[in-house]
């Protein structure tokens, strides 16, 4: 009874500091930030591949007060694999305070005994070495076969003790998993994704319906997701739910602990809101502790540094822009400009960079400077 007394009290108590004594103004909770504030606010982006083999595109970004999620993906190549791994543990070496690694594990070995055991081991050398972060990618439902030749899905059991042993270290994973919708359609019908499939006949699952369908994909990984209830879990690329913001809020509503990221996906929140802005503001100011700011923008170990983070740059300030402000700017898919977002700044703080280090908890080793 005393504590329920007590408990009771603080209670009220907390009711009462929680009222603000002249409650903020509606101006000063909504205000926006200004196109030039892109260069004072701390920035993540929460999903890039940098396979540079020296720091100074890391460096050249500091400028722009932008921290990495620098991610290895799976190849099927091993030595196309170890380089993305080599260098992504080079840039975070190189930056620990900038640069956070993800890490892929492989396929090789999948029908024999012991795989699951070989990858746990594979990956804990990689959590030992730094790695704060997993990546699950699309070859798994789009790509990898088993020895039958069946399509293996992400929610196959035998990745369950990989899984479990990511829940058990509270491990973060990314998982790209299906494509956009588009993906399935004949290119003539696409809006934003043309030039990918235009070039990667070979992922463009309307030349393969042998294949498993877009709902197939989706379904794996809502299975993935629902097998492991505890799994900390960001989709990549909006989910794979680009093409609507009331699907992929029905997603987040289905697993409250997952968020998303935007990578490669923001001008499929454009084409939406160029129809109703209004929409998908809206989405993203409910929605505002669960989707982060990522581009999958690339550096290979041969890009001139001054031309990757030029195109880099151009990239983050029209994204910026777009959310940030109400300016008009210019989609390479669509025909008119589309009108900025003019999310709330405590909105913007979430999605460029608070909603990432909630994700990865002190991934980062140092705060930025
Ligand atoms: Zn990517």
């Amino acid at each position: 009874m005393r504590h329920a007394v007590t408990a009771l009290v603080v209670c009220l108590a907390m009711v009462a500091c929680r009222q603000p004594e002249t409650p903020p103004a509606e101006t000063e909770t909504m205000e926006s930030f200004a196109e030039a504030d892109y260069d004072h606010v701390d920035k993540i982006d929460m999903h890039a591949h940098i396979h540079a083999k020296d720091g100074r595109f890391v460096d050249r970004a500091r400028r722009d007060r932008f921290r990495f999620v620098d991610i290895a993906t799976y190849a099927a190549d091993p030595d196309e694999m170890r380089m993305r791994h080599e260098t992504v543990f080079g840039q975070l070496e190189a930056h620990p305070d900038r640069v956070l690694a993800v890490v892929s594990f492989p396929m090789q070995g999948w029908d024999d005994d012991g795989w699951a055991e070989k990858t746990i081991r594979y990956l804990d050398e990689a959590f030992d070495r730094g790695a704060a972060g997993v990546k699950v990618w699309k070859n798994i439902g789009m790509e990898f076969k088993d020895r039958n030749g069946d399509d293996v899905m992400i929610d196959d059991p035998r990745f369950d003790p990989v899984f479990a042993h990511l829940v058990e270290r509270d491990v973060p994973v990314i998982g790209h998993l299906g494509e956009p919708r588009e993906c399935w359609l004949p290119v003539e019908q696409m809006v934003i994704h043309k030039g990918y499939y235009s070039t990667h006949p070979e992922y463009h699952m309307y030349l393969h319906p042998e294949m498993p369908s877009y709902e197939d994909q989706l379904a794996a990984r809502d299975g993935l997701l629902a097998r492991n209830p505890k799994l900390r879990f960001a989709g990549a690329h909006l989910g794979s739910l680009e093409w609507s913001v009331d699907e992929l809020a029905a997603f987040l509503d289905r697993f409250p602990r997952v968020i998303v990221e935007t990578a490669a996906r923001v001008p499929d929140l454009q084409y939406q809101s160029s129809r109703d802005r209004e929409r998908v503001r809206n989405f993203m100011i409910e929605y505002q502790d669960r989707i982060a700011y990522g581009t999958d923008l690339g550096v290979e170990p041969t890009d001139p540094t001054e031309e990757a983070i030029a195109a880099a740059r151009e990239r983050w300030r029209s994204d910026w822009r777009y959310f940030a402000t109400d300016g008009a700017v210019e989609v390479r898919q669509l025909d008119e400009p589309v009108q900025g977002l003019e999310l709330p700044k405590a909105v913007v703080e979430k999605l460029y960079r608070l909603n990432a280090e909630r994700f990865f908890g002190d991934g980062w080793r140092a705060s930025p400077s």
